[in-house]
């Protein structure tokens, strides 16, 4: 008797970065930020663990929410907090999806939509749910398609019961704005989830969009701009019905103690944050000017990584030629995609070091 779904044989798991323990490595491949969280955050975390590890935290991080609330001026009802951004993204598949295997409602009501390149979850997420993806191909510049293009290239859904878009993008870097993101937004029927991951380094964000539009969520996470991708902390906004849904799927206890002291410290300590926002903005202007003097073609970014075009050999063997290195970053391996390098911003000693490397590669 076979013991396991065959969808889920069937499945390809999602391939997280790699995270290797080599003394030495410097290590541009998963979007983390070189410098480690505020010492009140760490002091927060420290004093936490004690003999209250034996009680269960609270269950929907009430003052987390409360917290966040003030801060992005919402009530706490507009809010959900998760085990990462990503659990919220599986949530939101098993809240607004329709498994494929429910035949008798409309096509759109199955489908999960992206654009493609972006956040290489979002199509995993689809197959464990037996969804079905409408993976739409970005332009040639990875520019966002205005609401004219998408309806005259009739691939894009607007009905489609979950719509996943990364602002701004990865892994190409590229920023869309608030207002063509509003367009898309108003000219949108389904959920629609905005997945700002990496808006603190960007000019602009688009939370009020998830304020204005009852479809519309914006998830935002610890992870890498708050150093605290351990932790496993992220969260929506969006319209109290639809933060409702969620929370009814979620599991009782799905943001761990120590994590929830981790983000209600950081939030105390946001100027802290901010210093390093623009810091590691300078590094990635500074690392573009100089990658492109060296023959590369750099995508401006909007985030804390660098889409890269290298010249004279192909990206996969640059990848290997770095890594030989010890440094390693990101090389995505699909057709629109395999042209280039996705290259975390570290700090400004790493940066030296991946351009010595690049330029004894060039030798
Ligand atoms: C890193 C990342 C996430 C996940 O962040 P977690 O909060 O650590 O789960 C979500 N979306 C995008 C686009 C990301 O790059």
């Amino acid at each position: 008797m076979k013991l396991v779904r065959p969808l889920v044989e069937r499945l390809h798991a999602y391939v997280p970065g790699e995270q290797p323990k080599i003394r030495g490595l410097i290590k541009l491949n998963t979007n983390e930020n070189p410098y480690p969280p505020s010492p009140k955050v760490l002091r927060a975390i420290k004093a936490a663990v004690d003999g209250r590890l034996r009680l269960y935290p609270n269950p929907s991080a009430q003052a987390l929410r409360e917290k966040l609330a003030k801060l992005h001026g919402c009530g706490p009802e507009n809010i959900i907090i998760g085990n990462g951004s990503d659990e919220l993204l599986g949530l939101a598949t098993r809240a607004f999806v329709e498994p494929e295997a429910n035949r008798t409602v409309s096509p759109s009501r199955l489908m999960v939509q992206y654009f493609t390149p972006s956040y290489s979850l979002y199509p995993v997420l689809a197959d464990i749910h037996g969804a079905k993806r409408n993976a739409v191909p970005l332009p040639a510049d990875f520019s966002l398609p205005s609401t004219r293009e998408l309806k005259r290239g009739g691939q894009w859904d607007f009905k489609a019961a979950l719509s996943l878009i990364t602002t701004p993008n990865a892994p190409t870097g590229r920023g869309y704005s608030c207002a063509e993101l509003r367009l898309l937004c108003k000219a949108q029927k389904g959920v629609t989830v905005l997945d700002e991951a990496y808006v603190d380094f960007a000019k602009e964000d688009a939370l009020a969009l998830a304020l204005e539009f009852p479809h519309v969520l914006v998830s935002r996470t610890f992870s890498k701009a708050y150093s605290l991708c351990f932790q496993r902390v992220g969260y929506f906004i969006g319209h109290p019905a639809l933060i409702a849904a969620l929370d009814k799927v979620r599991d009782s206890y799905n943001v761990n103690g120590l994590g929830q002291v981790a983000a209600l410290a950081t939030l105390s300590d946001l100027p802290h944050y901010r210093k390093n926002f623009r810091r590691i903005v300078a590094t990635r202007e500074q690392l573009r000017r100089e990658l492109t003097g060296l023959g590369f073609a750099v995508l401006p970014s909007q985030t804390n990584f660098l889409f890269a075009k290298p010249p004279y050999f192909p990206a996969g063997e640059w990848l290997e030629k770095l890594r030989s290195q010890k440094i390693l970053v990101r090389w995505f391996n699909y057709v629109e995609t395999r042209d280039y390098l996705r290259i975390t911003i570290g700090s400004e000693r790493e940066a030296i070091m991946l351009l010595r490397a690049v330029r004894s590669i060039l030798k």
